[in-house]
């Protein structure tokens, strides 16, 4: 850990490798220690843990991670911040691998390996579709052991909204029932360099055990459907998905419910009697 005591501030780190910000990259860095390691306390002890990032960018968060004693894995896509990183491995001893490419065409699992845990300060234009792909995956439980991601705070909200709230819909459904999700704290958009227009939050989500005979692609079909004309009644909006009404009639949800009320586990249910 001493190797990365002695590593330069950020700042300077930037400023020698000329890494300034690009938009089209989803760059907003974070330079505050004290924010950094909070980040990385949220999975819990990471001494000898797997993780694996996504975006490290000049290196602030993947310093924090190092620091609590984690063996980090990290995709990036700029090319320019290799040689930063590769001086950070240098200073953890070896312990930062770093994949030069796409987080969304990588096999994670296979260069992390199962158990690991995620953390991430997400590129906002690329955040959701990884969240939808690592809580969409067939074989639950999945690979990765938790997920700790930086996404702006509308987005945060949408994954943990409760049924009766505007930010209610198919997010929070898949997360709701796949995991247990929580947003951890709140991170002012002043906290980034350069700072994004909006406020930021760090959710954090643990998988949950999956009640059995739930397919996915049902699911999907269903909140899809629902959400997509989440004005109207149910009996309206899910008349072109077979299966579904005779699903609320087995059940007994009333069809004149708007999907917006209808709890995740009133969905999974639904889901569950569409069949496998
Ligand atoms: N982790 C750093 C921090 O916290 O200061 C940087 C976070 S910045 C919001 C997002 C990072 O993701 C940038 O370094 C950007 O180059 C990288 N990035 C953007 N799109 C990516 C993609 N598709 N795959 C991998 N990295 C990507």
């Amino acid at each position: 850990m001493d190797g990365l005591k002695a590593l330069p501030p950020l700042r300077d780190v930037i400023a020698r490798h000329g890494l300034s910000a690009s938009k089209a990259l989803g760059q907003n860095f974070l330079f505050d220690g004290q924010l950094l390691d909070r980040i990385a306390r949220v999975p819990g002890s990471l001494e000898s843990e797997t993780v694996f990032e996504v975006g490290p960018g000049p290196g602030g968060l993947t310093r924090a991670l190092l620091g609590a004693g984690a063996n980090v894995v990290a995709v990036e896509r700029d090319r320019r911040c290799l040689p930063a990183l590769a001086e950070l491995d240098e200073a953890s001893g070896g312990r930062l691998r770093v994949i030069s490419g796409d987080a969304l065409e990588v096999d994670a699992e296979a260069e992390a390996g199962r158990g690991a845990h995620i953390v991430a300060n997400l590129p906002y234009n690329v955040g959701t579709a990884l969240l939808v792909n690592w809580l969409g995956s067939e074989a639950w439980p999945p690979w990765w052991r938790s997920l700790t991601l930086m996404f702006q705070k509308e987005v945060a909200e949408r994954i943990v909204a409760a049924p009766g709230t505007s930010a209610y819909g198919r997010l929070a459904v898949l997360a709701q029932w796949r995991a247990t999700a929580r947003l951890a704290f709140t991170v002012h958009r002043s906290a980034f360099v350069p700072p994004p227009k909006v406020m930021s939050a760090v959710v954090h989500i643990v998988p949950a055990a999956q009640p059995e005979g739930v397919k996915l692609a049902n699911l999907e079909r269903i909140t899809a459907a629902a959400f997509g004309q989440r004005r109207k009644m149910l009996r309206q909006s899910l008349k072109g998905v077979p299966g579904a009404l005779d699903a609320l009639d087995r059940i007994g949800i009333d069809p004149q419910r708007r999907a917006e009320t209808l709890s995740v586990d009133e969905f999974v249910a639904i889901a569950r009697i569409m069949g496998r």
